[in-house]
C-alpha cells in the first residue's frame, strides 16, 4: 500500500485545483517558506478524518477552507482526495485503487466518500482502522516537533516509536486486559 496522488480544491492556500503524484518509497516537498508545503501535510490528516481544528494549524474547521487573497476572492468549499494504491489488499476492500474524498462547505456541512460514493466518516475510519493510516494511527512529526522527538525522555520516545509501529493499541489493549 502506498499513497498515489493527493487533489486538493481550496483546501487552505490551494485555491485551484492541484494534484500531487506521489511514487513508492520516500517525498520530498521542498518550497520557499509560506508556499504551501506544510498544507499539503495538513491535508492529508485532514482527509484521513483529523477533526481538531488545532492539529490543522488552524482556530477552527473553517479554516482549511481557501480565505481569499488580495486577487482572489474566498472559496465555500475545501475538497481533498487521497488516492491510495491498495493493490496488496491492505486496506479490506475489493479495490486495487482506494479514493477517500472529504469535503467541507463555510455552512458547516461536510461530505465523505469511498471510491466516488457517499459514505459517513465512521466508514473511512473502520476501512482504515486496521491499515496502519487509521486515526491516530499515522505519524505526522509536525514542524519543530522533531527536536522535542528527539529530546524526550527514553519513555515517552518509546511510547511515540510503538505509536508509529502500531503496537501501541495493542499493548493498551493488554493493560486493560491485566487490570480486569
Ligand atoms: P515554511 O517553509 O515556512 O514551513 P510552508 O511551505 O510549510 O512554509 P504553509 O504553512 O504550508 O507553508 O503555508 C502557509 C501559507 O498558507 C500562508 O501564506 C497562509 O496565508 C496560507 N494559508 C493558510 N490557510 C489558508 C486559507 N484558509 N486560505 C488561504 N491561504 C491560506
Ligand atoms: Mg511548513
Amino acid at each position: 500500500m502506498h499513497l498515489k496522488s493527493l487533489t486538493l480544491r481550496g483546501f487552505k492556500s490551494f485555491a485551484s485545483s492541484t494534484t500531487l503524484r506521489f511514487e513508492p518509497g520516500i517525498t520530498c516537498v521542498v518550497g520557499p517558506n509560506g508556499s504551501g508545503k506544510s498544507n499539503v501535510v495538513d491535508a492529508i490528516a485532514w482527509v484521513l478524518g483529523e477533526q481538531g481544528a488545532k492539529a490543522l494549524r488552524g482556530g477552527k474547521m473553517e479554516d482549511v477552507i481557501f480565505a481569499g487573497t488580495a486577487g482572489r476572492a474566498p472559496l465555500g468549499r475545501a475538497e481533498v482526495t487521497l488516492t491510495i494504491d491498495n493493490h496488496d489488499g491492505a486496506l479490506p476492500i475489493e479495490y486495487a485503487e482506494v479514493s477517500i474524498t472529504r469535503r467541507l462547505f463555510r455552512t458547516g456541512d461536510s461530505e465523505y466518500e469511498i471510491n466516488g460514493d457517499s459514505c459517513r466518516l465512521l466508514d473511512i475510519q473502520e476501512l482504515l482502522s486496521d491499515s496502519g493510516i487509521g486515526r491516530e494511527m499515522h505519524v505526522i512529526v509536525g514542524q519543530g516537533q522533531l527536536d522535542s522527538v528527539l529530546q524526550s525522555r527514553p519513555e515517552d520516545r518509546r511510547g511515540f516509536i510503538e505509536e508509529a509501529a502500531g503496537v501501541l493499541k495493542h499493548r493498551k489493549r493488554k493493560e486493560k486486559a491485566l487490570r480486569k
